[in-house]
């Protein structure tokens, strides 16, 4: 994906590409908005654009195959920095923005761009935070700062004086149905896109290019959404057989699934998902909360390194019991 198609439809990221086109990027730019909003997918692009070397326009990166985007995608570009928290750890220390600094240093005689990208930025330390606000008074050439933020009040005002804040918010489904037909996307799909993309265009684009994120949906839909009965417990078993490896997927696909039914209901309308055999557009809402607790149970259980054939029966056989107590 390139940063225009990733831009599309949100007015202050498309102002922020129209910047970058005119070679006008701020030093410092802050990504603020809810998790799943496609802040991050459109910091990263834009990160990867900043080192791209292709000879394409601007219009066009990231191109996705020069070095430096291979490079930056590996995470091995000399001049692309990740302050993030060690593993097991859940902040940003200052250690390892003493790092960047560091590196910074190092590379200053090098010449070129410079990109830092910090991912939740909110986790640094205040310790952290300070050390990164000297860095951006001081203001090196040509290094830009990258850094998106779920929750703003944990960030030092002064950081956020420092920086272009841009606001991202999701879209309602509606409107990213238009757009995603808009760009020739059948109807079916743009409508299933629009539900379970968490209001980024970005990522619905993503996930329509995405071959195996079809096929784990489709799995879905012929394993657990087709149980009904013990007499179906066989064939959906069979669709779940050497599934192991993308377990956390389909759970994942499984529960967004329902909260979507869920939210529709509670809604009252027809905002929801066609993967749905009749009778679960009809379940009562309880027991649609009870699946899912199964599902939030089974995920546990994958984390326990419960074997997946015992937890996906588990799963199926809950399911099972519920669907007997519908009345359709
Ligand atoms: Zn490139």
């Amino acid at each position: 994906m390139t940063l225009r198609e990733c831009a599309a439809g949100s007015d202050p990221l498309s102002a922020l590409w129209r910047d970058y086109l005119d070679g006008r990027m701020t030093q410092a730019v802050l990504f603020i908005g809810e998790s799943g909003v496609g802040k991050r997918t459109f910091a990263r692009l834009l990160a990867q654009a900043l080192l791209c070397d292709s000879e394409k326009d601007a219009e066009k990166k990231p191109c996705g195959s020069c070095r430096g985007c291979r490079r930056f995608l590996a995470r091995t570009h000399p001049d692309a920095l990740f302050p993030a928290p060690l593993p097991k750890e859940k902040t940003i220390k200052i250690d390892a923005l003493r790092e960047m600094i560091d590196s910074l240093n190092r590379h200053s005689l090098e010449g070129g761009r410079r990109v830092v990208l910090i991912e939740n930025a909110e986790r640094m330390t205040p310790q952290a935070q300070n050390c990164l606000l000297k860095t951006l008074e001081d203001g090196a050439e040509d290094t830009y700062f990258i850094l998106t933020c779920d929750a703003e009040s944990a960030l030092l005002p002064t950081i956020r004086s420092r920086c272009r804040i841009v606001r991202v918010q999701p879209w309602e489904a509606g409107r990213i149905e238009q757009a995603l037909v808009k760009r020739g996307i059948p109807a079916d799909r743009a409508k299933a896109l629009s539900v379970f993309c968490e209001g980024s265009l970005g990522r619905a684009l993503q996930m329509q290019d995405d071959a195996s994120y079809w096929q784990a949906r489709d799995t879905v839909k012929r394993s657990f959404l087709a149980v009904r009965g013990m007499g179906t417990l066989p064939a959906a078993a069979q669709a779940l057989k050497d599934q192991k490896d993308n377990g956390d997927r389909l759970l994942d696909i499984l529960e967004q699934e329902i909260r979507a039914l869920l939210h529709a209901k509670s809604l009252g309308g027809d905002d929801r998902s066609d993967d749905f055999p009749p009778a679960w557009q009809e379940a009562p809402a309880a027991s649609l909360c009870r699946i899912l607790e199964a599902v939030l149970t089974a995920r546990r259980q994958k984390y326990a390194n419960v074997g997946w054939a015992a937890l996906s029966e588990g799963l199926m056989q809950t399911i099972s019991e519920e669907t007997k107590t519908w009345q359709v």
